[in-house]
């Protein structure tokens, strides 16, 4: 079962619409928090302390939101992301799993970089893997690769867990979509957001009870592409 790259632009809109959402929403309760702050001293009462925390709450979702579909706010420029050293920082946070999941790497080559946004890309790739161990109960497998091909870098990141049913496939990426009982549905909202602005594609495989394959392909021609607009970019605003 496969999931197409032709749903990121999708996902991208969506982003572009709830980003709008988020941010006429997350204004008037931040005026309301303000004048909840205000009252508290004078009358201070249980139920405005739980009206706060409540208000901090959306206003946190509506902040994840924003930094999902608005990358580009902040602007962090283009560098070289070592592949290798970028994974193994990332699978030490992963240690406490090591004694049931086992991890494969497959690096074809050590010294392969990408250019990008480096923490829009670590989130990313921690996104993955994070969800990758999620999906696997109790014993499995996380596989990461990386190759290159002719004009492409590709990433795999693969796992033997729980698999998604077809019907779901579609749904992943979208904003909130998730069925963990503390999930918050924005781990692939990240990823795809931030792959898409990277001129990335994504594909997905997945079958229930056998796990699931995420295949990235960063392109080294949009790469090119968007790590010269960046430089321009820099030079107009009087960097160097
Ligand atoms: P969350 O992890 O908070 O649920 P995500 O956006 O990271 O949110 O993932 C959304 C949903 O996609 C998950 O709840 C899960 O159902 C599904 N999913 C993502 N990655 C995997 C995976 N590797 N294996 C199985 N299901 C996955
Ligand atoms: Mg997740």
């Amino acid at each position: 079962t496969r999931k197409s790259d032709h749903t990121i632009s999708r996902l991208a809109s969506i982003g572009q619409i709830s980003a709008g959402i988020a941010h006429e929403v997350r204004n008037p309760l931040t005026a309301v928090k303000g004048f909840i702050q205000l009252l508290q001293p004078e009358n201070p009462h249980p139920y405005l302390d739980v009206a706060s925390s409540e208000l901090d709450r959306a206003i946190s979702t509506l902040q994840n939101l924003l930094q999902v579909s608005k990358p580009d706010l902040d602007d962090e420029p283009y560098i070289p992301i070592h592949l290798c050293s970028e994974f193994e920082a990332l699978l030490y946070l992963f240690q406490d799993k090591v004694y049931r999941v086992q991890i494969v790497r497959n690096f074809r080559d050590a010294d392969q970089i990408i250019y990008g946004k480096r923490n829009q890309i670590k989130k990313a790739f921690f996104n993955l893997l994070k969800n990758a161990f999620e999906a696997i109960p109790h014993t499995g497998e996380v596989r990461i690769e990386h190759r290159r091909t002719e004009d492409q870098i590709h990433v795999t990141i693969q796992d033997t867990g729980t698999g998604i049913p077809e019907e779901k496939l579609e749904l992943l990426g979208t904003p909130f979509f998730t069925t963990k009982d503390e999930g918050t549905g924005m781990g692939l909202a990240q990823v795809y957001s931030a792959l898409y602005q990277h001129g990335a594609t994504i594909e997905v495989w997945s079958r229930v009870g056998e796990g699931t394959t995420f295949l990235i392909k960063f392109s080294l021609e949009s790469m090119k592409e968007i790590k010269l607009a960046d430089l321009e970019l820099q030079d107009a605003e009087g960097f160097s």
